[in-house]
């Protein structure tokens, strides 16, 4: 008899909470990332602090 659970690993948007992702991974954990549209925001705002110098 086989097991046939997967196991998988949920990424998650740390900033929107926006599912992004599902991979084998250790069993049911989440791990935390970033959306492509909260990085560029976030890569925007350094972006305009470093300009201000
Ligand atoms: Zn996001």
């Amino acid at each position: 008899m086989k097991d046939e659970t997967q196991e998988l690993m949920y990424i998650k948007c740390a900033y929107c909470g926006q599912w992004l992702d599902v991979k084998p991974g250790p069993i049911n954990t989440v791990s935390h990332g970033l959306c492509p549209r909260c990085y560029q925001k976030e890569s925007s705002k350094l972006e305009s602090e470093n300009e201000k110098g």
